[in-house]
Order: C-alpha cells, then structure tokens, then sequence
C-alpha cells in the first residue's frame, strides 16, 4: 500500500514536470533585449537609481533645501548651495545646488530623500547598472543625475541665445 501511495507520488511530480517542458521558456533578454533597459524589466515601485528633476520650464526643481541629506539614514547625500541671479536662473527659487552627490557605496535605495523633498525633485528611476571595479565611481554627481532637458525647452532657449547674439553677428 506504501508503494502504491510513493509510486503515485512521483508520478504527480513528474507530471508538473512534463507539463512544463511543453510551455514556452520565459525569459529576461537581458542585456540583449530591446529599450533602454536592454530588456530588463521593473515593478513600477523600483527604487533605483535618483533622478534630479527639472520643472514644465526646465529650471531644477531642487531649492538646496538640505532636507533630503537630512532624512538620509545613511549620511550619503552631500549638497553645496548657491544663490541665483538674474543673469544666471537654475531653479524657480531662491537657491539651487551647486553640487549634489550621491554616494552609491553607502545608499540602501531606502526612498527617505524622496519622501521628505518637498518639490519632488528627486524621484528614483530604474538605472541599475551600478556594478564597478572602482568605489569612487559609484559616487554619482549631480551632472550624472540631472533628468534632460526637454527638447522643446532646449531648441526655444538656442533661438534666444541666437537671437541675443544676431546683433553681435551683424558688426
Ligand atoms: S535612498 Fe535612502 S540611503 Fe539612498 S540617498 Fe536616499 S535617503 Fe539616503
Ligand atoms: S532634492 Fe529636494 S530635499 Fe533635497 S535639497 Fe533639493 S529640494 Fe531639498
């Protein structure tokens, strides 16, 4: 009776197995796929690697406001501030930040810095290829965070540059 009961045991797990060899093999083509991500994909909700945002007008949404570095558990935030200028405008506020690093060796990608922004500047993106053979490098600056400028912006802000200069050009 026993042998009965164990023989029909592993013909049930074999089953699951013969099931299976018949469905398709699904697979993530990474780094070979398609998209930015070379075919990795992401829960909507990863938390990887920051992205500085920039305002509708393309200003910086960060105001050097210290509260991200402040919630940061893992002190892996560093920021200097400076004061805009009429000649030279980086975000909608008073100040922006000059430098901003983040320090990938010690970030645990815990979210705080997001959470206590308050102009949502920094968000998390999904870049995740962060493996190097050289800690310094894991030490991201803020050039390396900064979301694009949108096109639109860019294109309109060569016209006024270039129409600023047309009457240099002229002499
Ligand atoms: S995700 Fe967490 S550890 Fe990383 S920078 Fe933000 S607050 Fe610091
Ligand atoms: S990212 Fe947000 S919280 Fe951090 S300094 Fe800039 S505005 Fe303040």
């Amino acid at each position: 009776m026993n042998a009965i009961r164990a023989i029909g045991g592993i013909l049930k797990g074999m089953s699951v197995t013969f099931r299976e060899m018949f469905r398709p093999t699904i697979v993530e083509n990474y780094p070979d796929g398609a998209g930015p991500y070379k075919g990795a994909r992401f829960e909507p909700r990863f938390r990887g690697l920051h992205v500085l945002q920039r305002d509708e007008s393309g200003l910086e949404k960060c105001v050097a406001c210290f509260l991200c570095a402040a919630a940061c558990p893992s002190n892996c935030i560093y920021i200097e501030a400076a004061e805009n200028t009429a000649e030279r405008r980086i975000s909608g506020a008073e100040r922006y930040a000059e430098v901003y690093n983040i320090d990938y060796n010690r970030c645990i990608f815990c979210g705080f810095c997001v959470e206590a922004c308050p102009t949502d500047a920094i968000t998390h993106g999904h870049g995740f290829e962060l493996a190097t053979f050289n800690a310094s490098n894991l030490v991201y600056r803020k050039e390396q965070l900064l979301a694009p400028m949108p096109k639109e912006i860019q294109s309109a802000v060569q016209r006024e540059e270039l129409r600023a200069h047309a009457p240099e050009m002229a002499h």
